[in-house]
């Protein structure tokens, strides 16, 4: 299936498996891998196969996708024992939200209590 692909992107090139990365999950929309620095003794994040720059440039008729999102990480919360004891998600939006892949991409933290500050 073609995506709308940035050339550039390194979360492009890892969904559509131009760098080999291990996915905890994969569907049609959807790709799973671990942060290569993780911030907490589990860090995954979950990342749209289409290439859209920020939550602030996601298109209104495709918001249905933050929803996706979360359920997914709801799903690998529990997959990783995460969900009684609690996690954080995360979407950094551009540079004041501390954004450093221009990807769409929602951060799952947990496997111990975390800092009170965000990621
Ligand atoms: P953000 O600051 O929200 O843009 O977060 C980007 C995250 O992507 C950071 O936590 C990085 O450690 C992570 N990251 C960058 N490159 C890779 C990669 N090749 N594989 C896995 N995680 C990555």
């Amino acid at each position: 299936m073609l995506y709308n692909m940035s050339m550039d992107c390194i979360f492009c090139k890892i969904a559509s498996g131009e760098i080999p990365t291990e996915f905890l999950y994969q569907d049609k929309e959807l790709v799973v891998f671990r942060d290569i620095h993780p911030a907490a003794p589990t860090h995954l994040l979950i990342v749209p196969r289409r290439h859209t720059p920020t939550l602030a440039t996601l298109p209104d008729d495709e918001t249905p996708l933050i929803g996706r999102m979360a359920l997914v990480a709801n799903r690998l919360a529990r997959e990783h024992g995460m969900a009684a004891r609690g996690y954080r998600v995360i979407i950094n939006s551009g540079k004041n939200g501390g954004q450093v892949v221009p990807h769409l991409h929602m951060h799952l933290l947990g496997g111990g209590p975390l800092r009170a500050d965000p990621v």
